[in-house]
């Protein structure tokens, strides 16, 4: 066999695509051959695209643009099987992007997640365990990375749970638009607005790292009048119904009709729709200033939704259940690069930075958690076991099917390695409480199979309390954040405090 030839790389590069579009991945050997291949031995394989071996320069983004949807749950897009079209916006941004089709939230809640996303940090590290925690002094963000490296940066965030006095996440960032004055949250229509603003100051050829976060799909589901599809069946039924929380949770108690389910149901998909539309008007704003094509966009959640499945039906947080932490994540590269590609590899909200890091070639923090994603978008995963770590705060109301035996504002983890998840709630009697589920063959995690697959719970728990410990020894300064009486009220009303 002679020396390989240019066809000879065209054809390689081809295969190893083909097989990351089926899905398949590639061994370690048929690695360290392409990059042989090329000449640079160890390299990464180039050429996904069959470009050659100058592909790997393509990569490098020149901007930065991070488009958070709060409260989406993965399975209301259709991108991940959804029947009805609730996202079209969406769905074109994924038409030329990696979709990651196992991402988990790192906490069921707004703030703690959104803090991972901004540090590579899990929520017990970075300081902001709950809502209304500070982020710890001593813990870099990407915002100040980013700025050290001449990027100009911005935030645009529309609730009160990331209100920079709640929580520190403006660290970082030129601009930290927020809800302004506590309490609140506002529509995608205004925080689109301030973003486009903000677009139009920055000096033209200037890098950008652009945090955008819409709040829509949270409760109360209530888009504004006009954002109904036909055959979504909702008029008619409002009526009745409570759209703010106090009276939502009385008549949780009270339990709600399979036809009420659906109205709530439908006002969600709504509310995502609303929402889609801004996503579709940032992206086009992108693309009419010429940053679109240069920039890596990812688009996620922070947490998902229940709605409808569990005793306490329409909320998040004060729980780990799939449907909570189960988040959308898709990741635009300049070019298009690895578009189609479907990831199924183990991801996380701590994996955010340092994956952004790494596409911009620069080195990790040292403290991160979380890991790059590149290497699972190339086809370099080689399936070392990944455990998900995901976060709560207990609310035993939340959780009825343990109420009497759960303690009150502590943290409920869970780990998870698919199919097996084991979730620790923190008993009455400081003795965890603990539940193992096998995901594949039980989705709604019904069955507790802790006392059955002993050896399975063991072994999970063993590696959460040991990752537990030293999660703490590095968060000495954890610090809840004390709010005024009218912030309080406020929250309560919006279903944030118990
Ligand atoms: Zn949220």
């Amino acid at each position: 066999m002679g020396e390989p030839t240019a066809k000879d790389y065209g054809r390689e590069a081809s295969r190893k695509w083909s097989a990351i579009q089926a899905n398949e991945g590639y061994t370690r050997r048929d690695i360290l051959r392409w990059g042989a291949l090329c000449g640079l031995a160890g390299a990464l394989p180039m050429g996904l695209t069959g470009a050659g071996c100058s592909h790997l320069r393509a990569l490098k983004p020149r901007h930065v643009v991070l488009i958070s949807m709060d409260t989406l749950r993965r399975d209301h897009l259709p991108i991940y099987g959804y029947s009805r079209q609730t996202a079209p916006h969406i769905s074109e941004l994924a038409r030329t992007s990696v979709i990651f089709d196992n991402a988990i939230a790192a906490a069921s809640n707004t703030a703690p997640s959104h803090a991972s996303m901004l540090t590579g940090l899990h929520p017990l590290s970075h300081g902001v365990r709950y809502n209304w925690a500070m982020l710890s002094q001593d813990v870099p963000t990407l915002g100040e990375i980013l700025q050290g490296q001449g990027f100009s940066t911005g935030a645009f965030v529309s609730c009160i749970a990331l209100h920079s006095q709640t929580t520190g996440l403006n660290r970082g960032f030129d601009t930290y638009n927020d809800v302004g004055p506590l309490p609140g949250h506002r529509r995608a229509a205004d925080t689109f607005r301030d973003t486009v603003q903000w677009l139009d100051s920055v000096q033209k050829g200037q890098q950008i790292f652009l945090f955008f976060h819409v709040f829509d799909p949270h409760f109360p589901y209530s888009a504004p009048v006009g954002q109904t599809l036909p055959g979504w069946g909702y008029s008619g039924i409002r009526k009745g119904l409570p759209l703010d929380y106090p009276a939502m949770r009385e008549k949780m108690r009270q339990g709600f009709s399979h036809e009420e389910i659906q109205a709530y149901v439908n006002w969600y998909d709504e509310e995502i729709l609303y929402a889609d539309m801004y996503v579709g008007r940032l992206l086009k704003a992108l693309q009419d200033k010429g940053i679109y094509e240069d920039s890596l966009i990812i688009f996620l959640s922070d947490h998902g939704e229940t709605l409808g499945e569990r005793p306490w039906m329409f909320d998040h947080g004060g729980r780990v259940v799939e449907e909570q932490i189960q988040v959308p994540l898709l990741m635009r590269f300049p070019g298009g690069w690895g578009q189609g590609a479907r990831i199924n590899s183990p991801a996380h909200h701590v994996d955010l930075t340092p994956t952004i890091l790494d596409a911009l070639g620069l080195p990790p923090a040292a403290k991160m958690e979380g890991a790059s994603l590149l290497p699972a978008v190339k086809g370099l995963d080689e399936g070392i076991p990944r455990f998900q770590i995901s976060m709560a705060k207990s609310d035993p109301e939340r959780c009825p099917e343990i109420q009497d035996i759960i303690n009150k504002n502590q943290p409920v983890f869970a780990i998870r390695h698919y199919p097996h998840k084991l979730v620790r709630y923190p008993g009455l009697d400081d003795k965890p409480i603990l539940r193992l589920f096998d995901l594949e063959a039980d989705p709604m995690e019904t069955i507790d199979l802790s006392l059955v697959q002993l050896a399975i719970a063991k072994d999970l728990q063993q590696r959460l309390e040991a990752w537990i410990r030293q999660c703490r020894t590095k968060n000495q300064k954890f610090k809840e954040k004390t709010l005024s009486p009218e912030v309080e009220k406020s929250l309560r009303s919006l279903g944030y405090l118990s």
